[in-house]
Formats: structure tokens, C-alpha cells, sequence
């Protein structure tokens, strides 16, 4: 998993942070999904999809600030519909992913732990698009925290053609097995469509209106 270093004050590029902007008062979703684009075209669709939902909701988008692959996609698409795009990434990473330029505030850390951490404190509610190792190990590491208590903030997968079936047979199968609880399982809020997701963070939304510590 993580290399554990001591957490350090995380370093704000105050060349592109905006602190006076009132959009950072919005509700913001927090994007974990691939820094690879896939095979399938409809993964990018799908990613350019959710980034204009978000900024026509008026929301706010947390993201690894990644240029690269479906996460940049979904940025980009938010930053060109006018949305508040904050992009938080650990100094050593930025070599292998490159930072999208334009973001509104670009947050960089020490590590991954502190990374999840802001992402945990600047948003009200993550969403989980396909992606690879990371995004399994984010969504993981938010769905765990809802049972640890560390954030109660909602957790939704968007299962899109039925790219985390296997996952869910698992994640059935633990259930099953008695390794996991209902009440465990029914945390995390599975959808099969962007626009079934946008509707579930919606209703988070309206009755959120920006409660998160930020
Ligand atoms: P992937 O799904 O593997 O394409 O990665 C998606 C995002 O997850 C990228 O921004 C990665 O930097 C991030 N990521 C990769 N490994 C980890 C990790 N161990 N902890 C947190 N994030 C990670």
C-alpha cells in the first residue's frame, strides 16, 4: 500500500489558488476514476460527461489534478463548462502525472495519505468512475472511512457498463461469507448510469448545502 512519511502542512500554489472565489462555498464531488483513458471510447464520453454535469450543477470538482487519462478528461470538461476545479497531488507524483493546467487551486502534498486526507476535508461527497489500482484504492480508502467514522460524507459508484460487476459479485460473495455486514455494504450507493449518480449526489447536495469542513 501507502509508503507512511509524517504528514506534512500541505503547500498551496498560491500562483493559481483563487481563496477569494465564492465558488469555493459550493457543493464539491470528489472524482476518483483512471489516469488512463481505457480501450473503450465511451469511458471518455462518460468522463466528459460527468465533468459538464458538475459545473452545470453548479458543484465544485476534487480530483487528483492529473492532465492525463479519464481523471483529466473530467477536469477538463469542468473547467471548460466554468467549474471550480481543485487538483491535489504529492510533489513526487507530478512527474509521472502531469498536472492539468488552468485548475482553479492546485494543492501539492508530501504523500498519498495526505493527498486522500485534503480530499477527504475539501469534499462533501466522492464519486467513483472506472479506473485502475488507484481508483480501487481510493474508493477503498472512503468506503472504509465511512465505517472508521473519519468522514460521513456519501459514497457513489457508478458501475457504467458494468465495469465493476466483478467487483460487486465480490463484494457480494464477502457479504455472503459473513466478512461484511449489510449495513457495511449498503454505504456505498451503486448506480449503473452518470446520470442516476448526479441524481443520488443531488439529493446529497440539497441536503448538504455545504456542511463539509473546508
Ligand atoms: P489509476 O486508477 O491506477 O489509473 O489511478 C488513478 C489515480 O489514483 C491516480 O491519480 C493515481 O495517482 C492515484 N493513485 C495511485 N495509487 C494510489 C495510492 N496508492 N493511493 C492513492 N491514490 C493512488
Amino acid at each position: 500500500m501507502l509508503s507512511k512519511k509524517e504528514p506534512t502542512t500541505p503547500v498551496v500554489d498560491t500562483a493559481i489558488d483563487s481563496p477569494s472565489d465564492p465558488r469555493t462555498s459550493l457543493f464539491a464531488v470528489c472524482v476518483f476514476c483512471g489516469s488512463r483513458l481505457g480501450h473503450d471510447p465511451d469511458w471518455s464520453a462518460m468522463g466528459n460527461e460527468t465533468g459538464q454535469a458538475i459545473a452545470h450543477r453548479q458543484w465544485r470538482l476534487v480530483y487528483g489534478a492529473g492532465r492525463w487519462g479519464l481523471m483529466g478528461a473530467v477536469a477538463k470538461a469542468a473547467l471548460d463548462e466554468g467549474a471550480h476545479v481543485t487538483g491535489i497531488i504529492p510533489d513526487y507524483l507530478i512527474k509521472i502525472e502531469p498536472v492539468l493546467p488552468g485548475l482553479d487551486r492546485l494543492e501539492i502534498v508530501q504523500t498519498m495519505i495526505e493527498r486522500k486526507v485534503r480530499m477527504m476535508e475539501l469534499s462533501d461527497a466522492f464519486l467513483v468512475l472506472p479506473g485502475g489500482i488507484g481508483t480501487l484504492e481510493e474508493l477503498f480508502e472512503v468506503w472504509t472511512g465511512l465505517q472508521t467514522h473519519a468522514h460521513t460524507k456519501p459514497v457513489v459508484l457508478a458501475n457504467l457498463k458494468g465495469y465493476y460487476d466483478p467487483l460487486l459479485n465480490f463484494i457480494n460473495k464477502a457479504a455472503h461469507e459473513g466478512f461484511l455486514t449489510p449495513s457495511q455494504k449498503s454505504r456505498l450507493v451503486v448506480t449503473t448510469s452518470i446520470h442516476e449518480a448526479l441524481q443520488r449526489l443531488e439529493a446529497f447536495a440539497s441536503d448538504n448545502a455545504g456542511a463539509a469542513e473546508r
